[in-house]
């Protein structure tokens, strides 16, 4: 299947685009729903950690305002040059300072004298520091009260000032101030799970669980900032570094995406600190600063990774499902068309064979019709045949007929004289010579009846029948035939014949004729011949049997050699020969399975052979 597969190109294209696709839609997936779940915990996380860090600078809030009600900081205020109500106002401050945990408490008067303060006795207090350019010290003059996040111009310590002014009437006396130390606020974060940060109006973090982000920027500051910063000293002269953040873009509702470079003076932490990081911030209820969670999306990543992959393997499974189905339906089709077309090449084939059958049955019937025409032609041809064989015969028989006439003459004229003498002898009463003369009568009518049953013998129609005929016999009775011309011609007859005579196979009328019309023509070639001569021999093998006639006439010239069979063809007058005696003997020969020939003798003359099968021994075997 696989080969298929990287053969069947845009399937392979697609495939892997329904896999990626599936990959890249899983991942968007799993990746917005990650996003929307950190987004949820992130804005859980906010509510969580800004309550926390209200709750912990409101804990501080009413201390400053409660402070300045009291009657013995305002007499302070009023009489500042009372060294022991001094003394009794800075030790009740420094026991409200230690028992509420703050890093500070202090009391400046209405132009920015710190008059009395919890650390009064310490090496470092800073009991008449001039700080009328501290915002919330201006803050409470101008409001009633202040708050403010700075570092300290003495001891250089950050902490959040919390500042009430000290009122009477409508004129402030001066300013109580609380100041917290901002691992008080951080005391709160204790189980962040990702970094989380409060960066004030400047956009400078001042509060982080990541202890290497604090005083970073993290925008960079303008110059009408640093400029403000130079006057309120509100970072101590401290250089404030960006944090090198970078913002990505929004990502929904007081979120953002935003990356953070890697620190080289981080501190290892539990959690993430470079990155790309989810950003959600929000006002701080009673303060000018943002709380801002940030939420790392490698956790998101990941999971968006894994399930693009589990995307990327589900696709490719459904794939190869499809392509499996596909291709079973591919087989399905292409069996189904090819046992389609199978159907229709056996439709055709059977359709051919039924008209092959009909154009064979139509054939056979022609062939049949064609069959029993040429039987009758046959059958008429036969009988055509026959009837040339027997006007061949009666053409012989008409030659024949002046010299049997005159054979007869000369018995009959001996039958007339022997009679009147047999008559004139019993006249005289000479019984004994009458006698002698009527049987003399009766052998010369016997001689009579044989020449003329001979002829009639010739001359009947042969019964077409094929048998064992003995070759000596027959030739003998075609010799018998024309035994009247060979003695009258002078010719002399000379005849070689096995002993016992070979039998051939054959109808021994037909045959009987074949040699009548050889020694006939072997007559008719030596009759003008000085030494005429006819040798008639009978041989044979184990399947044939031959008799051959052999004559001492002139032979046979080509052009008479090569159309001796030829019917009507003759080279002897009209009232001799009409040219039918050898094709007649040829077909009698060729009908009995033999075969006629002639040709010149080596030693003279033409030579006339008839071959013709033997006839079985009736033993069972054939004759030697
Ligand atoms: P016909 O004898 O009536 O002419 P045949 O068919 O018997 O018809 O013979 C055809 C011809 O063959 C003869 O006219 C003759 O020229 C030639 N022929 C046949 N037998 C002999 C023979 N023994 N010698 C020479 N020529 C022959």
């Amino acid at each position: 299947m696989s080969r298929r597969l990287f053969v069947n190109l845009p399937a392979t294209v697609l495939m892997l685009l329904v896999m990626v696709g599936a990959a890249w839609l899983s991942y968007r997936q799993a990746e917005q729903a990650g996003m929307q779940e950190l987004h949820s915990t992130g804005v859980h996380r906010l509510d969580l950690y800004a309550a926390s860090l209200e709750r912990e600078i409101n804990k501080f809030a009413l201390l400053p305002a409660a402070l300045a009600l009291e009657a013995q900081v305002q007499n302070l205020l009023r009489a500042p040059s009372d060294d022991q109500h001094l003394q009794a106002v800075c030790r009740h401050l420094q026991q409200l300072n230690s028992r509420a945990g703050t890093l500070s408490i202090y009391l400046m008067n209405a132009s920015g004298r710190v008059l009395a303060a919890s650390n009064w006795d310490a090496p470092d207090s800073f009991m008449g520091e001039q700080l009328p350019f501290r915002p919330y010290f201006r803050d409470a003059l101008a409001q009633g009260s202040g708050r403010f996040f700075g570092i300290g111009t003495t001891r250089g310590e950050p902490g959040y000032y919390l500042a009430s002014a000290v009122m009477e009437g409508r004129r402030a006396l001066g300013v109580v101030v609380v100041k917290l130390s901002l691992e008080q606020l951080e005391r709160s974060w204790a189980t962040v799970e990702t970094p989380v940060l409060v960066s004030d109006d400047n956009a400078v973090v001042i509060l982080s669980s990541v202890p290497a982000w604090k005083f970073r920027a993290l925008r960079p500051l303008d110059d009408a900032a640093r400029q403000a910063l130079d006057r309120n000293l509100q970072y101590n002269r401290r250089v404030v570094r960006p944090l090198g953040l970078a913002e990505l873009g929004p990502q929904g509702q007081d979120a953002r995406l935003v990356r953070l470079p890697q620190t080289g003076t981080a501190e290892p932490s539990v959690y993430p600190v470079a990155g790309r990081f989810l950003a959600q911030s929000r006002p701080l209820a009673g303060t000018t600063w943002t709380l801002t969670v940030l939420s790392h999306l490698e956790q998101v990543q990941d999971t968006a990774l894994s399930r693009a992959a589990l995307g990327l393997v589900a696709a490719a499974m459904v794939c190869m499902l499809a392509w499996v189905v596909h291709e079973r339906r591919g087989n399905l089709t292409i069996r189904l068309a090819a046992r389609q077309t199978l159907q229709r090449a056996l439709d055709a084939l059977e359709r051919t064979v039924a008209e092959r059958t009909a154009d064979l049955s139509a054939a056979n019937q022609r062939l049949q019709a064609e069959v029993a025409d040429r039987i009758h032609a046959e059958q008429t041809l036969r009988a055509a045949q026959d009837e040339l064989v027997q006007s061949g015969k009666l053409a012989v028989i008409g030659q024949m007929a002046a010299g049997v006439a005159h054979e007869l003459n000369q018995p009959l004229a001996a039958v007339r004289t022997l009679s009147t003498n047999a008559a004139r002898f019993l006249e005289l009463g000479d019984l004994s010579t009458a006698q002698g003369n009527l049987q003399r009568i009766a052998a010369l009518v016997d001689r009579m009846g044989h020449i003329t049953g001979q002829l009639r013998g010739f001359a009947r129609k042969s019964s077409g029948q094929i048998q064992a005929v003995p070759m000596a016999q027959v030739v003998d009775n075609a010799l018998a035939l024309l035994e009247l011309r060979l003695r009258h011609g002078g010719t002399v007859l000379q005849r070689s014949d096995e002993s016992p005579s070979p039998e051939a196979l054959c109808d021994a009328n037909r045959l009987e004729q074949v040699l009548v019309n050889l020694i006939g023509n072997a007559l008719d070639a030596v009759a003008v011949q000085p030494q005429r001569r006819i040798h008639i021999s009978c041989s044979s093998t184990a399947q044939r049997v031959r008799v051959s006639v052999h004559d001492s006439g002139p032979g046979l010239p080509e052009h008479v050699r090569s159309r001796l069979f030829e019917p009507f063809f003759t080279t002897k007058a009209p009232e001799q020969g009409l040219g039918l005696g050898l094709a007649i003997s040829a077909g009698i020969v060729r009908d009995c399975g033999g075969s006629l020939s002639g040709a010149n003798h080596a030693l003279g003359g033409a030579v006339f052979t008839v071959d013709l099968p033997r006839a079985p021994d009736p033993e069972g075997g054939v004759k030697p």
